[in-house]
């Protein structure tokens, strides 16, 4: 195999692109964007590494959520800060009920290129460009506003370091101290049967926290207590964005991908032959590999030869999304391969994208019941084989909208108009996501 090199995947063949009309503007973007600050240090990728490691090992459980689509029109403090809640709350849920620590790592700070079914569009006879995400082009459906713009790539960077910035300060800074765990409770949520558990649940924390400063085990030096990880992710979609922010570690010489801690190659864009793996293959970073009902074993095994050769365990996540239809019959044989070949995978479950249908109303939207089905599934598979289930996927939000169906809530076809506010996919809001934690912590439990 040729030697790597970041700008390598430029001699494969690529799927999921835009055509920027401005090729000369994209190259100065490039060039400025290489230019800029990392937005993350080789050393935070290897703790997140060796994080991913003690989940494959079955000492941890992963705990990934946030937006289908960051949005420039959608950012704000009040939605990361309410994102970064709801996930405390939830990964507080699992940690309680499983008694393991659980590796948080958002779909954040930088989660804003998108794969579509087609290239164009066609509305009322008008056909435009796919939107395909903030980072590309805008929603609006203007010939103008569908147009690829390189200028966006820099307005994505700066919004993912701002995005990271905030993430940074509420991990250490306080908000994400276990004695705050009441806070954590966003006000909607106060008198929801959900937001009611829950603070009996923080309660029990309060009560551990308070016996164990009576006994003089004060939590001053426990950083464990004080702060938390956080870690961000997105797919690694928009190479030119990727490439400019690769860099190489000063410490040991390899090459990340410092845009995000994590990224994942999506169901898409896995051709083992593409530009997507070849760029993936030489950077450090841990690896999502998105699995859908299409992914047959051979895929699979070529796929984790050709991205982690040396079979390192934390190198790579398979994120299974078959649909809560396809699981029982399709992932057996994928769990059965890697224990056969002796591969060292993180597996988890994204029960969002193979579950999404059309309502009658026309909305996109996915079924409550479907997305616990498909966890629940998951989880048997790897109880019937003595593998690891180790962690969950999910397109979440914090804010109170309306977007999938079901739940405690009831949320029923008619209201999906109510607050419906995605820019791609629909996500769980916060009191169904909070209702799913405490779903899986009872299956963790068993
Ligand atoms: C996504 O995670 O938003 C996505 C597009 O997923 P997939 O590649 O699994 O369809
Ligand atoms: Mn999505």
């Amino acid at each position: 195999m040729k030697q790597w090199t970041p700008s390598g995947w430029r001699n494969f063949p690529i799927q999921q692109q835009p055509t920027y009309p401005d090729q000369n503007t994209l190259k100065l973007v490039e060039q400025n964007l290489a230019q800029m600050p990392p937005l993350v240090f080789a050393g935070e990728v290897r703790q997140l590494r060796q994080h991913f490691a003690d989940v494959t090992a079955g000492k941890a459980f992963l705990l990934q959520g946030g937006d289908c689509a960051e949005s420039f029109a959608e950012f704000n403090a009040t939605n990361i800060r309410d994102t970064f809640k709801v996930m405390l709350q939830m990964a507080v849920v699992l940690t309680f009920a499983a008694a393991c620590p659980v590796v948080k790592v958002g779909r954040l700070a930088g989660q804003f290129a998108k794969p579509r079914s087609a290239d164009n569009e066609v509305i009322n006879g008008v056909e435009l460009p796919s939107y395909r995400g903030d980072i590309i082009n805008c929603i609006d459906f203007t010939a103008e506003a569908r147009t690829p713009d390189p200028q966006r790539l820099v307005r994505a960077y700066n919004q993912s370091a701002a995005t990271l910035n905030l993430l940074r300060a509420f991990a250490q800074g306080g908000l994400a101290d276990l004695h705050q765990v009441h806070r954590w409770n966003l006000g909607f949520l106060a008198n929801s049967g959900q937001g009611e558990r829950y603070q009996h649940l923080a309660d029990r924390i309060d009560e551990a926290l308070a016996f164990m400063a009576a006994c003089g085990i004060t939590a001053n030096n426990t950083s464990s207590i004080r702060e938390t990880d956080f870690y961000t992710s997105h797919e690694a979609l928009l190479l030119n964005y990727e490439e400019a922010l690769t860099r190489q570690d000063s410490l040991t010489g390899d090459w990340y991908d410092c845009s995000a801690h994590m990224l994942w190659i999506g169901d898409r864009t896995r051709q083992v032959d593409g530009a997507h793996v070849e760029f993936l293959r030489g950077v450090h970073n841990p690896i999502g590999i998105k699995a859908g009902p299409t992914t047959n074993t051979d895929d699979l095994m070529t796929l984790l030869d050709r991205l982690n050769p040396t079979n390192e365990p934390g190198r790579i996540n398979v994120i299974v999304r078959m649909g809560a239809g396809l699981v029982e019959k399709n992932l057996p044989r994928l769990i059965q391969a890697v224990k056969r070949e002796g591969k060292q995978v993180l597996w988890s479950c994204d029960p969002m994208h193979g579950n999404t249908i059309k309502a009658g109303t026309g909305y996109k939207t996915r079924a409550f019941d479907d997305i616990l089905a498909e966890v629940k599934h998951f989880f048997a598979a790897h109880q019937a084989e003595g593998t690891y289930a180790g962690g969950v996927h999910f397109e979440m939000t914090g804010q109170n909208v309306t977007e999938c169906i079901g739940g405690a809530q009831a949320i029923t076809e008619d209201r999906l108009c109510d607050r419906y506010h995605t820019h791609c996919d629909p996500r769980l809001n916060a009191d169904q996501s909070l209702e799913l934690a405490f779903l899986i912590s009872e299956t963790l439990k068993e």
